[in-house]
């Protein structure tokens, strides 16, 4: 929502003095409040290592609804010959929990995937209130080389093929995101033009997408570049339409998160415990770690409507679950200050 700039001014002089500062006067985005669009349980369990069982993912998504997270990317439309741990993602979404402030978007990367979500949908009692899901995500690279690397055709062949899809998809009644990956640097390239991203995103909206993801897919870039992406993007599409998605590969995913939100970015996607990766591009982490990004936007108040503890527990029970290190830094020293406090505690 665009408010206009006399109401802006007098939001943002309500906000504390820090966030404030985080707080973008141009764009008039007055809220404090930001969405966290979790991903752990997508982008990040589809670039773990060890295989993911049934029952640990519907956990996985049920302890994220019940810690607030307002969207949560829940599975995959896509072949498990390609992508093995993204099988089962219809028994997810029939078998989870949904909370009702939820939204839980699903990956479809072609019309084979649409038909397979919609067969589901066509399939649930006509007396369920709620649909499994009402959202589907896209994706398209801005990098010619890991749009051939990653799904064989370039950028405007993917655009041709997606915009059947999304038209189909709308037509259904859901709404429909679209992810760029690469808006910073290619993994076979090296830097990409910030034009060649504003020029996908734009194509995106016109295909009639709600909102654009913009990933840096392999944690390059810094809060300069990053900057320097959003403005040239947002001189195309409103920033109250786009998401960063920013993966940790160099330590820069927090940095980048806010130079996000100072742009008047509020939709922000991250996973839980820094789950994930990117199998084309060797050392990349996952994305930017839910706990870490959370404590960073409410250390500067703003608002996410998410319990850090609940979110700080499901990050440490997954992490333990695919016996990885938790990722996330904000996490781990959470969890050992709570454990001194029990400690000091018994003692007394
Ligand atoms: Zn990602």
């Amino acid at each position: 929502m665009i408010v206009n700039a006399g109401r802006a001014r007098s939001l943002r002089a309500q906000l504390p003095p820090l966030a404030r500062a985080f707080h973008h006067s141009r764009t008039a985005q007055a809220s404090d409040f930001v969405r966290i669009v979790e991903v752990g349980p997508r982008d990040g369990l589809q670039n773990e290592p060890s295989p993911v069982s049934l029952e640990t993912k519907i956990e996985l998504i049920n302890k994220l609804g019940d810690a607030g997270l307002p969207a949560i990317e829940a599975g995959s439309f896509v072949s498990p010959k390609w992508v093995p741990q993204m099988a089962g993602t219809s028994e997810v979404l029939t078998q989870m929990k949904h909370f009702p402030n939820t939204k839980y978007p699903v990956l479809v990367p072609n019309m084979k995937g649409l038909s397979s979500l919609l067969d589901l949908l066509a399939a649930q009692p006509a007396n369920t209130s709620e649909p499994l899901t009402d959202e589907i995500a896209i994706f398209v690279a801005a990098s010619e080389s890991f749009s051939r690397a990653n799904i064989n055709c370039s950028i405007a062949e993917s655009l041709d093929r997606l915009a059947p899809v999304t038209r189909a998809a709308i037509d259904k009644g859901l709404r429909v995101r679209g992810y760029v990956s690469t808006v910073i640097t290619c993994p076979f390239e090296g830097p990409i033009d910030p034009h060649r991203v504003k020029d996908v995103a734009r194509k995106l909206v016109e295909m009639g997408c709600y909102e654009i993801s913009l990933g840096d897919t392999v944690g390059t870039g810094t809060p300069k570049t990053t900057r320097d992406m959003i403005d040239a993007v947002s001189s195309a599409v409103d920033v109250s339409m786009l998401a960063a998605h920013y993966h940790d590969t160099y330590g820069m995913g927090v940095a980048n998160v806010l130079t996000a939100v100072a742009a008047g970015i509020r939709t922000i996607d991250s996973s839980v415990a820094g789950l994930g990766g990117c199998p084309y591009s060797p050392g990349a982490t996952g994305n930017v770690a839910t706990e870490d990004v959370v404590h960073a936007l409410h250390g500067i108040g703003m608002t996410t409507g998410i319990e850090m503890g609940k979110l700080v527990e499901t990050g440490a029970w997954i992490s333990n679950i695919l016996s990885r290190p938790n990722a996330s830094r904000a996490g781990t020293a959470w969890l050992a200050s709570q454990k001194r406090l029990e400690k000091d505690k018994a003692k007394l």
